[in-house]
């Protein structure tokens, strides 16, 4: 049996962040009431005219500058016509061939060996990506259905890549990188609950070695990243088994049955004039001033593991840090607000809001991480519990239980310890010079190294002094102590 590799194209259709409609000025919105958020253009009202919505096109074309898309000097508006419930229309509104964004790509990176561990990156090229707009909901009883036209016209970003995945994680991973970026960019929220980012995988497998692709199944409307995985996985099990035993593989579409953990075939693959695409005669070609595209691409934040690589660089934050800073933007914003404040300790301010802050945010009442929108604590007030610790006022092993009330209570550092009479008292001196004698005389061998040239050495005593401190010694004190200490003997 020859070993196969899986080939996958995904389009990702991503609802862009808009106040109102790809056409018309009805607003958009998820979790209102039914049919509530249409009007007479959703509807397709004899005698209506499409609106373009410029904000629309931003975003789309936002999306092409952070990957890298090149953004054409024209785009145009198809109708795509099919009669189905979900589309009041007849037709739904795309581009078919001068799409609003062409080419680019997409850094992804694959999980590493440990979660503390960065794992290797990729790049993943983009066919194109088209603007169009999303259809209604149907939900399906016994005997009849119902529709829901509330997300009828919201702009829609399909995102279509090359064949250039080789796995379900890798599939996975770009899902997250796109978010990731959206997300950052203010873009789209791509919060896949609510449908905001969906995706049709299209999986092909061949022999190791055979350069040409093989024919697809086109698997619609995955809405979660379990479901991508396991869809993609089963499939390229399916038709691995399927060449095994000498058949072939046609193209079609199939429907991801989630509670079965199985595909079925739904249609054969339906071709482009089966749709009778025409350019839309309401809609004009599109020229985007060229200055504004500029302007967009300047407003636009850095990407995420171009950030990631910079702290990394410029700070010396580890991967545990940066891995969680930086691909979660509110957490992004947080730490370069709170350098604003205080920008001296970059390591020690990350360090809270990579471990503290999130540990405190996941214990909190409620399901899930409280949102950043309901954290009291303010970057401000925790760059300043850094300097705190900096100017020797606070310890770390004093700030534990600082922190967390001022994650509680949004108080500032400095109230807490003045309410609680909390203080850097420093031990009495011959005391403090007792510790050190007796940690150093505990481990000879690290004073041996200090006084060999391993500066690091002498953190090995810094533990146990601060300890039998109860945290209350001056941690830049003991250090000159101990160095005291070490010369001498
Ligand atoms: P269509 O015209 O049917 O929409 P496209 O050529 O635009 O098809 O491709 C749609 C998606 O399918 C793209 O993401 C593309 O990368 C992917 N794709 C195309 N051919 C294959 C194949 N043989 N195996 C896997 N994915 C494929
Ligand atoms: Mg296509």
């Amino acid at each position: 049996m020859p070993e196969y590799e899986a080939v996958i194209g995904l389009e990702v259709h991503v609802q862009l962040k808009t106040a109102s409609k790809m056409f018309t000025d009805a607003p958009t919105g998820f979790g209102r009431p039914p049919n509530s958020i249409t009007n007479a253009v959703v509807m397709g009202m004899p005698g209506t005219l499409p609106v373009l919505n410029k904000g629309a096109i931003e975003q789309a074309i936002r999306v092409g500058l952070i990957f890298g898309s090149k953004i054409p000097e024209v785009f145009k508006w198809d109708r795509k016509n099919y009669f189905y419930p979900d589309s009041p229309k007849n037709y739904q509104l795309t581009q078919m061939d001068a799409p609003v964004c062409v080419g680019g790509q997409v850094e992804i990176e694959l999980a590493g060996p440990s979660r503390n561990l960065m794992g290797e990156h990729k790049i993943i090229h983009l066919d194109h990506a088209h603007l169009e707009e999303d259809v209604g909901k149907l939900t399906h009883f016994s005997k009849d259905s119902l529709v829901d036209y509330n997300r009828a016209g919201t702009p829609l970003l399909e995102i279509v890549t090359k064949p250039d995945l080789h796995s379900a994680e890798e599939a996975v991973a770009l899902l997250q990188s796109i978010r990731m970026h959206l997300v950052a960019a203010g873009v789209s929220d791509c919060d896949m609950e609510k449908g905001q980012m969906r995706c049709d995988a299209n999986v092909s497998v061949r022999p190791i070695g055979q350069s040409t692709l093989n024919p697809r199944a086109e698997m619609k409307n995955l809405n979660s990243i379990t479901g991508v995985k396991h869809a993609i996985n089963y499939e390229i099990g399916r038709q691995s088994r399927v060449y095994d035993k000498g058949g072939t593989v046609t193209q079609e579409t199939r429907r991801w049955d989630a509670d079965l953990g199985r595909t079925s075939s739904m249609r054969s693959k339906e071709e482009a004039h089966d749709y009778r695409y025409f350019p839309d005669p309401d809609l004009l070609p599109v020229h985007f001033p060229r200055d504004r595209i500029d302007e967009l691409k300047e407003g636009l934040p850095e990407g995420v593991f171009v950030r990631q690589r910079r702290y990394e660089a410029q700070y010396g934050l580890p991967y545990t840090v940066t891995s969680v800073i930086c691909y979660d933007h509110e957490l992004t914003i947080f730490f370069e607000t709170g350098m604003v404040e205080y920008g001296k300790n970059p390591k020690t301010l990350a360090n809270y809001i990579a471990n503290e802050l999130q540990r405190e945010r996941s214990q909190a009442e409620g399901d899930g991480n409280l949102p950043m929108a309901d954290v009291l604590l303010s970057p401000e007030a925790l760059a300043r519990m850094v300097q705190l610790i900096d100017a020797g006022k606070l310890t770390k092993y004093l700030a534990r239980d600082v922190f967390v009330d001022m994650f509680n209570t949004g108080k500032e550092a400095q109230t807490i310890m003045d309410e609680k009479g909390i203080k850097v008292e420093e031990p009495d001196a011959g005391e403090l010079e007792q510790w050190c004698r007796d940690a150093v005389a505990g481990n000879p061998v690290a004073a041996q190294q200090f006084r060999e040239g391993n500066d690091k050495a002498i953190n090995s005593y810094m533990g146990p002094v601060m300890k039998a401190s109860r945290g209350k010694a001056n941690p830049q004190t003991v250090r000159e102590m101990l160095i005291r200490i070490i010369g001498e003997t």
